[in-house]
């Protein structure tokens, strides 16, 4: 991105002469909306000093100050806004006229870096004579000539000196890798390319073992999200045969490159027996997951809560991950995809502090006393979390052992809730200490 450096000023002062010369001989112009008078033209000035791009505004027809405000709004205005610096071109011949100086007010009032090119000062005879008035605008100012060349070098040198540096385009962040996993034919591709459809998108080849398979990459506001190791987003035909074969171990080695997983399943296929190994995979490895059904759109409408419900059943062996319904072809449910991951994501990448901790166990404790294992009853010290990804909790005790599976899970059930970790995976674990 350049800086942009706008040429404003009456007509007939010489701004489109100037322009070209600015610009050299490799001018690239382009047209602008037409204005009241002609077109707002663009250029680059590649081999200025500096490089930086040039509009010309067009000229300023005024017949009177009064009308200044309305005729710069009419055909200047945009061209103001976006630029960077300005200079506000004046007829040297002509001499400082009220308009001019009504423009100079306006053009300091921007804030912006202003300069003046005094045109039509066709030599340096003509400079000392014609230029010294034009101090009165209380600006910098140069004499030129557009026509002949005299004065640009210096002009152009100055420029380059007072011109802000390039405006940095907004860095683009590296979002999160996403996993797309799912048995052959659960609508992964059209998944990716519903997403594809949408927004700009970088494809590369993944220089890895399976020569079918790819990153493909969006961006989505500052951020670039990839899914990793896409198979069937190109060449479809040939990725299905081997995809067949090699689809769960590669969902298992895909999960494991990507911050966030992402199952689909058929809705009208339920879970099948492929889909179940993934998921006790998943689980039992704490992936940050979520589980799409898709295809909800060849679901009937009065069948959709029975569908859902049953999802629901059989999700229920891991009850936080989150479970939506999406659609490639009526797009339900995609937009949501992106924030729901990015939720996931700074779930399981969640630290509590001690404090909170500590408070945590008493009010943990306070509302619900573990149970006696037999005549002993455990006695809970503290709790630490050594761990992010997934959030591991280690609670310290008299004994580990009195410990039972009824009271872990109420205990994972209040930590999720106490530190709003509803849907990544967690780990608990318990060891003995001496207090
Ligand atoms: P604009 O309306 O501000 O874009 O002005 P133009 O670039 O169309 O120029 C208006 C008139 O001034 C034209 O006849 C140009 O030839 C003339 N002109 C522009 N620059 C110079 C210059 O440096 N010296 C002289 N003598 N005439 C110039
Ligand atoms: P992949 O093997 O997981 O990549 O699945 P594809 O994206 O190739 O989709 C398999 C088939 O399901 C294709 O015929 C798709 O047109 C179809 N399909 C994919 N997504 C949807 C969806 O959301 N709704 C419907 N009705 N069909 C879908």
């Amino acid at each position: 991105m350049l800086p942009l450096v706008a040429l404003l000023g009456r007509t007939n002062v010489g701004k489109s002469t100037l322009f070209n010369r600015l610009l050299g001989s490799r001018k690239s112009l382009t047209h602008d909306h037409p204005g009241v008078t002609r077109d707002r033209i663009y250029g680059v000035a590649e081999r200025a000093p500096c490089p930086f791009a040039l509009v010309d505004t067009g000229g300023l027809y005024l017949d009177s100050a009064e009308r200044m405000e309305e005729a710069i709004f009419q055909q200047a205005r945009e061209a103001l806004e976006e630029a960077h610096f300005l200079v506000l071109v004046v007829d040297g011949r002509e001499g400082l006229t009220e308009l001019d100086r009504e423009l100079a007010d306006y053009l300091r009032r921007t804030r912006k870096p202003v300069r003046v090119a005094v045109n039509k000062v066709d030599g340096a005879e003509l400079e000392e004579r014609l230029l010294p008035e034009f101090h009165a605008l209380g600006l910098d100012v140069r004499a030129v000539s557009a026509e002949h060349g005299y004065g640009i070098h210096a002009f152009l040198e100055e420029l380059c000196r007072d011109l802000p540096p390039a405006p940095e385009e907004a860095p683009v962040q590296e979002g999160l890798k996403l996993a797309l996993l799912g048995r052959p034919n659960a609508g992964k591709s059209s998944l990716i390319n519903a997403f594809v459809g949408e927004k700009r998108l970088i494809v590369d080849s993944e220089s890895g073992t399976t020569r079918d398979s790819v990153d493909v990459a969006l961006e989505r506001g500052d951020k670039r999200y990839v899914f990793i190791d896409t198979a069937g987003v190109r060449r479809k035909s040939k990725v299905r045969k081997s995809l067949e074969r090699v689809s769960v171990l590669r969902a298992l080695k895909s999960s494991n490159r990507a911050d966030v997983s992402i199952l689909l399943l058929d809705a009208l296929q339920g879970v099948t027996v492929q889909d179940k190994k993934i998921l006790d995979y998943l689980s039992g490895e704490k992936v940050p997951l979520i589980v799409a059904v898709n295809k909800i759109d060849l679901v009937p409408k009065a069948k959709l809560g029975q569908v859902k419900k049953f999802f629901q059943w059989e999700m229920s062996f891991c009850p936080h991950v989150p479970l939506i319904y999406t659609s490639s072809v009526s797009k339900s449910g995609l937009g949501g995809i992106l924030p729901l991951a990015e939720k996931l994501w700074a779930q399981y990448s969640k630290r509590v502090s001690t404090g909170e901790l500590n408070r945590c166990l008493q009010a943990i404790l306070e509302r619900h006393q573990p149970p006696m294992a037999g005549n002993r009853r455990p006695k809970f010290y503290y709790m630490t979390q050594p761990e992010v990804a997934p959030p591991t909790f280690v609670f310290f005790l008299n004994d580990h052992r009195l410990i039972g599976r009824q009271y872990t899970r109420y205990l994972e059930k209040q930590l999720r809730k106490f530190f709003k970790l509803e849907i990544t995976p967690v780990r608990l674990v318990f060891r003995t200490s001496r207090g």
